[in-house]
């Protein structure tokens, strides 16, 4: 028997909220939150406030539009069709609020990000950090810090974001708060962004176990002669780029894994480009290497000037075209859809995350650093007010209202990197597409399209 075939069950929480469809004596509309995408097998139906994945088989797509079939009925019975006058978006932020009382952040500290020094080896003109004056991290601080997170883990686990600067210019900072944790026999993992540079392959494995490290985030703009340039590190006569790459080989063998991020805009797109060939060429089958092609921020506010229509039209398609390239050349996959629904954003409003900056004070987030202070290393108690006020959310816009991403969409007000404009929008649906595409080609190979209603 021909029937609707499960990719991928819904979220069960959000699933037990809801309940059955509401309505579904009148007449139904489909969900605001649906992606279709059309495949040999049949019509593939995602919702993104349940998560479920379905493939309408092609014998009944026919019937996806005639009212009264069984398929409508189950369909509505999953949230895919609803009521005409039901309030999705009031749905949606009701669910959230409930799964965020029913999640409540964990009673300990479960990561850091440790910025272990603001100051920089490299100077690149787009750091977000340029005209601050570089504060370092001291070993007594430090120590101050590892006590904290000792104090703070009540025996758990936590991670540790290594951030700068360059975080591995204050490398005895590292050492000792990872020393101090190794004799107190705490559990810590951690990551770090880093250029890379100050790494050695002679020592990384020792580096690696010292500090449990397990993936870190290297950002190369351009092949050998535009990074030297644009890197513009403090150290004269160096070939940056023959050493930092030499580093992500050793880091790999290391068993760590390596993220390179490429930063671009249309300024050095076709550098970006002829990088995306050199590193496929150099780490194709490396499945500890994974690239990814990052548009340079939009700035939002007083004094930024907005990009065009048509630049960041161009901007989303070069994205969608260096990321079909690294895909090609396995480097880089489709992100896998979620299969819980998000209710935070990250680790600003996440009531659990906390961000240390060189001279102890606390935050919550690197990004915002001094306007988002919310305590010191000295002092027993966290601010709880300034950590509600981070969960606060910035206003809807008009275009969220017909938005299928709008379940999954959190954008908080102090956060400086959530400018949504239609063509970034579009990228993003585009990308949830490509991921439908991928969970169902992941699913034909794992079962052979097997598993029915
Ligand atoms: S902010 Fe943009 S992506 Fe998010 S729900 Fe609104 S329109 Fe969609
Ligand atoms: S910059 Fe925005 S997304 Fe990043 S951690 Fe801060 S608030 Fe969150």
């Amino acid at each position: 028997m021909t029937e609707l075939k499960t990719i991928i069950p819904p979220d069960s929480r959000v699933k037990g909220l809801l309940g059955r469809g509401r309505g579904g004596d009148g007449p139904l509309r489909w969900t605001s939150f649906l992606l279709r995408l059309p495949v040999e097998e049949g019509v593939l139906l995602y919702n993104s406030l349940t998560l479920e994945l379905l493939l309408v088989p092609g014998e009944l797509a026919s019937e996806l539009e005639a009212p009264g079939t069984a398929l409508r009925e189950a369909l509505h019975r999953r949230w895919f069709l609803v009521p005409p006058e039901l309030d999705e978006h009031g749905l949606v932020r009701e669910i959230r609020q409930t799964l965020r009382l029913m999640n409540p952040p964990a009673p300990w500290i479960t990561k850091y990000t440790v910025l272990t020094t603001t100051a920089c080896n490299a100077r690149c003109a787009y750091c977000f950090e340029e005209g601050w004056s570089p504060r370092t991290m001291s070993l007594e601080t430090a120590d101050r810090l590892a006590d904290y997170m000792l104090a703070h883990s009540a025996g758990h686990p936590f991670g540790i974001d290594w951030f700068g600067g360059e975080p591995l210019v204050n490398r005895r900072a590292m050492d000792r708060i990872c020393t101090r944790l190794h004799n107190a026999g705490a559990g810590f993992k951690s990551v770090m962004t880093t250029n890379g540079y100050l790494l050695d392959p002679e020592t990384i494995r020792a580096d690696a176990a010292l500090w449990q490290l397990w993936a870190c985030q290297i950002t190369l703009d351009g092949r050998e002669e535009a990074y030297n340039r644009i890197k513009n590190y403090i150290y004269p006569g160096v070939n940056a780029y023959r050493r930092v790459r030499g580093n992500i080989h050793a880091m790999t063998e290391a068993g760590v894994k390596v993220t390179i991020r490429m930063n671009f805009d249309l300024s050095n797109l076709e550098e970006i480009s002829l990088l995306t060939e050199e590193l496929i060429e150099e780490f194709r089958g490396e499945s500890r290497v994974l690239v990814t092609p990052i548009i340079l921020y939009e700035k939002e506010g007083p004094g930024a000037k907005p990009r065009t229509p048509e630049t960041r039209q161009a901007l989303q398609e070069a994205q969608q075209k260096l990321l079909d390239r690294l895909e090609a050349g396995g480097l880089n996959r489709p992100a896998r859809l979620p299969r819980t629904q998000n209710f935070h954003m990250c680790m600003a409003d996440s009531g659990d995350k906390l961000t240390v900056f060189p001279d102890g004070e606390i935050g919550l987030c690197e990004q915002h650093n001094r306007s988002n202070l919310i305590g010191h290393l000295d002092s027993p108690e966290l601010d709880g007010a300034a950590m509600q006020r981070a969960c606060a959310l910035r206003p809807e816009i008009p275009a969220c209202g017909d938005c299928p991403l709008f379940p999954g969409c959190i954008r908080l007000d102090i956060c400086p990197n959530q400018i949504c404009h239609p063509q970034r929008r579009a990228a993003r649906e585009e990308q949830k597409r490509n991921s439908i595409r991928y969970e169902w080609e992941q699913y034909k190979l794992k079962t052979g399209g097997s598993r029915h209603e």
